[in-house]
């Protein structure tokens, strides 16, 4: 699909035109000076009028003829900077933008103009500056065009993570802690993250948990400096269990030395995504250090797809592990389920969600299947048949109808590009049993430290809310060779983020 798009001089129009237009076409080239304006499958001319109020016209024609048009003003607020005069442009732009496309294709986006990946933050702002719902609701379906529907779930996702975090929005001095393990029995085709096949590679996990517990110790003995303390820590990869119960033993030991009153952590989960690397011993090592909350990810319950997506573990493995770590003691244990996984249509997600039923795990994360760019499965992606976006859309609401039969609610939520059918990815919970570390980190109220390969620190300064990102490298060698100023690194940023003077070396 190619648009030729007139009347915006700015180049900044460019990118939000390029992500709407790839919510409604799988390829989508936008091309906005007047080249090959006849190959176009449609022209767009723009017409924006900038006083008191922020106006545009645009006029949409097809090269079959068809001509479609919209209008949209509003008033212009109050500005500083230019960034922020920009902004209120950029939205009457993408508003109408998203309104003729919508004629055009007769496809309604239910996130209307929104790009972004954690929606409800939009409305926790709004609670946070203490407005009505009615007011919040209001702007997010006239400046947005987001759906009532999907205003609704907002609403009610942003309900229970304040029944479930009270004091969220006052945890901004305390900090979560992420910990990376890249490690995994195999590369499924869909991932991106770091996780590298771990048979022969025992010399590298060696080095890579010398790293591990340096970082550890030093980002635990900041914290305890600077009586700064963990709201929740979350060990994830890669397959955290990965390694041997005895190198996972000494991690957990490392964490109650190192990091400041570990009992009083509201939550520590431990990835064991993958069934094929859980055993009876890991469990007893997870008991034994008070780690209750864990992940067995089936994600699908029918056997060709986990061969077809390379996870080489059977639908029984999953199962059987899930009972396993159920008989010793696993009282949280959280599930994921991909829609839209090859060859999968409602038939197969239905028998997956037939099968959660016998389990009933306390929570369940329902993805939608993302083409991220660097995985295997969009490299080959001819090889690999996906469902319509019209039965993505419908499995997405069996998960719903079924989540609500058996008392499931949601609690968090995020989007990511290119995912099929614009949808989104939705943690679903039984009462009391969400994760705050998903919590804290889908609604960015705190710093999160990432120690370990791969893991993304995000430091949240506490007043003013900035955003500064901060990457470990991404593969065990890098890491391996660095650990030491990463970690310094991240001991300024702690440093200057929470106003304290001394070296942090
Ligand atoms: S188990 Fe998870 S981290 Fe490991 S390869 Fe598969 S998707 Fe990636």
């Amino acid at each position: 699909m190619i648009l030729s798009i007139n009347g915006l001089e700015d180049e900044r129009f460019n990118r939000p035109l390029q992500l709407i237009g790839n919510l409604f076409f799988e390829e989508c080239s936008i091309i906005s000076d007047g080249s090959e304006e006849e190959a176009a499958d449609a022209v767009l001319t723009f017409q924006i009028q900038v006083e008191d109020k922020v106006k545009v016209n645009l006029i949409l024609q097809d090269n079959e003829g068809n001509e479609y048009s919209t209008e949209y003003e509003k008033k212009l607020q109050a500005y500083v900077t230019d960034k922020e005069y920009f902004k209120q442009q950029k939205y009457a732009v993408s508003h109408a933008y998203l309104s003729v496309l919508q004629e055009w294709t007769g496809v309604i986006q239910k996130w209307g103009i929104l790009t972004g990946m954690r929606p409800t933050k939009l409305l926790h702002r709004h609670m946070k500056a203490g407005n009505s719902l009615e007011a919040a609701h209001k702007q997010l379906k006239e400046d947005y065009l987001i759906t009532d529907e999907k205003i609704d779930l907002m609403q009610r996702i942003v309900e229970r993570q304040l029944a479930c975090v009270p004091d969220l929005y006052e945890l901004k001095n305390e900090v979560s802690i992420y910990i990376g393990i890249p490690f995994c029995p195999t590369k499924c085709a869909y991932c991106t993250f770091p996780a590298y096949a771990i048979n022969g590679r025992q010399g590298s996990v060696d080095s890579f948990l010398g790293g591990l517990h340096y970082e550890m110790k030093k980002v635990g003995k900041w914290l305890k400096d600077n009586d700064v303390k963990i709201t929740t820590v979350y060990y994830g990869g890669g397959t955290p269990t990965s390694i041997t119960a005895e190198e996972m033993d000494m991690l957990y030991e490392e964490m109650y030395a190192s990091f400041p009153d570990v009992k009083n952590i509201r939550e520590v989960t431990v990835e064991a995504g993958r069934p094929d690397t859980i055993t009876e011993e890991k469990l007893e090592v997870l008991k034994k250090w008070n780690i209750d909350r864990i992940s067995i990810n089936p994600q699908s319950y029918t056997q060709e797809t986990l061969k077809a997506i390379g996870r080489h573990h059977t639908v029984e493995e999953t199962i059987d592990k899930f009972h396993l770590a159920r008989n010793l003691g696993m009282n949280n244990i959280n599930m994921d389920l991909i829609i839209g996984l090859p060859n999968e249509g409602v038939e197969e997600f239905g028998h997956s969600l037939y099968e959660s039923a016998k389990l009933m795990p306390e929570s369940l994360t329902v993805h939608t299947l993302s083409f991220k760019r660097a995985s295997e499965m969009t490299r080959n992606k001819a090889r690999y048949k996906v469902a319509e976006r019209s039965e993505v859309e419908k499995m997405m609401s069996m998960a719903e109808t079924w989540t609500q039969n058996h008392n499931y609610a949601p609690y968090y939520l995020y989007r990511q590009k290119n995912i099929l059918g614009n949808l989104e990815n939705v943690g679903y919970a039984l009462p009391n049993q969400e994760s705050i570390y998903n919590i804290m980190i889908m609604e960015e109220q705190q710093t999160i430290i990432g120690i370990g390969c791969g893991a993304a620190s995000k430091f949240i300064h506490p007043e003013t809310g900035k955003i500064t990102h901060f990457a470990n490298p991404k593969d065990p060698k890098s890491y391996n060779e660095s650990y030491e100023l990463y970690t310094d690194k991240k001991l300024i940023i702690l440093n200057e983020l929470f106003n304290k003077t001394e070296s942090p070396i």
